[in-house]
């Protein structure tokens, strides 16, 4: 039996028309039309004032903040129930990332907890240099909350929309609210050039300044000349070729996960205990992952029981995100919550991400529900028997 994927990558068609274009103009070097097409595809589909294609979302979060200037000693906002990518470049500029918890609403940075956060180092004298605002899953964070409090504190925000491209809060795309943002096109995001990324930015000239680093920052000399250490982070115009493809197809992939995300939903309603991942009002995912929390009190069953469970029935499932702030690689960071309860914790030991993939069929969704429902009827059947 083929197995079912968490996220599979998923081709239109006319992706090796592009790559052929390639091919056929010999432009297999750095750069090129498909990667000017991609950047302008782009630009238009997010609204975004600039766009620069890299090879990578790490890249593009990495350059962002060394536009912005952080460097040692200096401090980053970063949530912390996200993939360590968010982080890491925090410590590449050897700059501390502190952690803000998720709230419950938004399963996304907690605007009190952030806020917290702000009072804190205000105090101190010591604001950060930036806050990376992550919209896991596709889901939207509470980016009027955020920026209001960013705002207040004049702090700049760097939006991780990795996960979210297509994702809209109050109709505009998520990854355009902050000076900055992000998109990924890793193989398993929504769309892929099977690795890739593009920063996003509301100034031409940081725009400027991160092609300059992400072209090993060559001066404008006979020969060469460096003032600055550069990067070599843009993206091949081969790969390009794959994101003007995807770009066709972009929209039918949100269609698709969305009723993924339906049928989901439909499945669970009646269930104690299973409820889906929140969506805040005025937002529109593009449901990259459909996530279900899995309450500890009504089952037994631990979501790493239920991911092996399901491994054995050829279904690819995960467990939420480790923490940031509780991984060994950030030993020593804090992470501000808004109560008692770390929330963050209690979703990545509750939440089940489930197959998700544009591609996958309905027939393969009702797998999947049925082995997942099986799997917790027993156990809740079992948890009743021993009591
Ligand atoms: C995938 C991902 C990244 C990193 O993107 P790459 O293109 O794989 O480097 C960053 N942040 C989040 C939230 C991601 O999911």
């Amino acid at each position: 039996m083929e197995t079912i994927f968490l996220s599979p990558p998923h081709m239109g068609g006319t992706e090796e028309t592009y790559i052929q274009k390639a091919f056929d103009t010999n432009w297999i070097a750095p750069l090129g039309a498909n990667v000017d097409q991609f950047e302008h595809k782009m630009k238009h589909y997010t609204n975004a004032a600039n766009v620069l294609a890299l090879n990578s979302g790490t890249a593009a979060i990495h350059l962002a903040l060394v536009t912005l200037g952080v460097t040692t000693g200096d401090s980053v906002f970063c949530s912390t129930l996200t993939f360590a990518a968010s982080a890491n470049p925090i410590s590449y500029v050897s700059a501390k990332p502190v952690f803000i918890d998720s709230d419950e609403r938004s399963w996304n940075m907690c605007p009190i907890a952030l806020e917290q956060a702000f009072k804190d180092a205000a105090a101190q004298n010591k604001l950060p240099k930036a806050v990376i605002v992550v919209h896991i899953l596709g889901l939207v964070a509470d980016m009027e909350k955020i920026q209001a409090i960013c705002a207040k504190y004049n702090v700049p925000i760097i939006e991780d929309a990795a996960e979210s491209l297509g994702s809209t809060y109050k109709g505009q795309m998520t990854g355009t609210f902050g000076e900055m943002g992000i998109y990924s096109f890793n193989g398993n995001k929504i769309i892929t050039t099977s690795g890739g990324g593009m920063l996003v930015s509301k100034s031409a000239k940081t725009r400027e300044q991160a092609f300059h680093l992400a072209t090993q920052a060559k001066e404008d000399a006979a020969y060469y000349l460096h003032e600055k250490i550069g990067y070599n982070y843009r993206l091949s115009n081969v790969l390009a070729g794959i994101g003007i493809g995807q770009m066709e197809v972009l929209d039918q992939h949100v269609a698709k996960r969305q009723a993924i995300f339906e049928r989901y939903s439909i499945a669970f309603s009646d269930i104690q205990g299973m409820s889906m991942m929140p969506i805040l009002p005025d937002t529109r995912p593009n449901c990259w992952l459909s996530a279900v929390r899995i309450d500890s009190n009504e089952f037994e069953i631990a979501t790493s029981d239920l991911v092996r469970i399901l491994a054995s029935h050829h279904i690819e499932a995960r467990m939420m995100w480790y923490p940031l702030h509780a991984q060994p690689s950030f030993k020593e960071t804090i992470c501000y919550q808004a109560g008692t309860e770390n929330f963050s914790e209690r979703l990545f030991r509750e939440v089940l991400c489930l197959p998700s993939g544009s591609a996958m069929t309905q027939t393969q969704q009702e797998y999947v529900i049925h082995t997942l429902l099986s799997s917790l009827n027993k156990e809740r059947m079992g948890k009743y028997a021993t009591n």
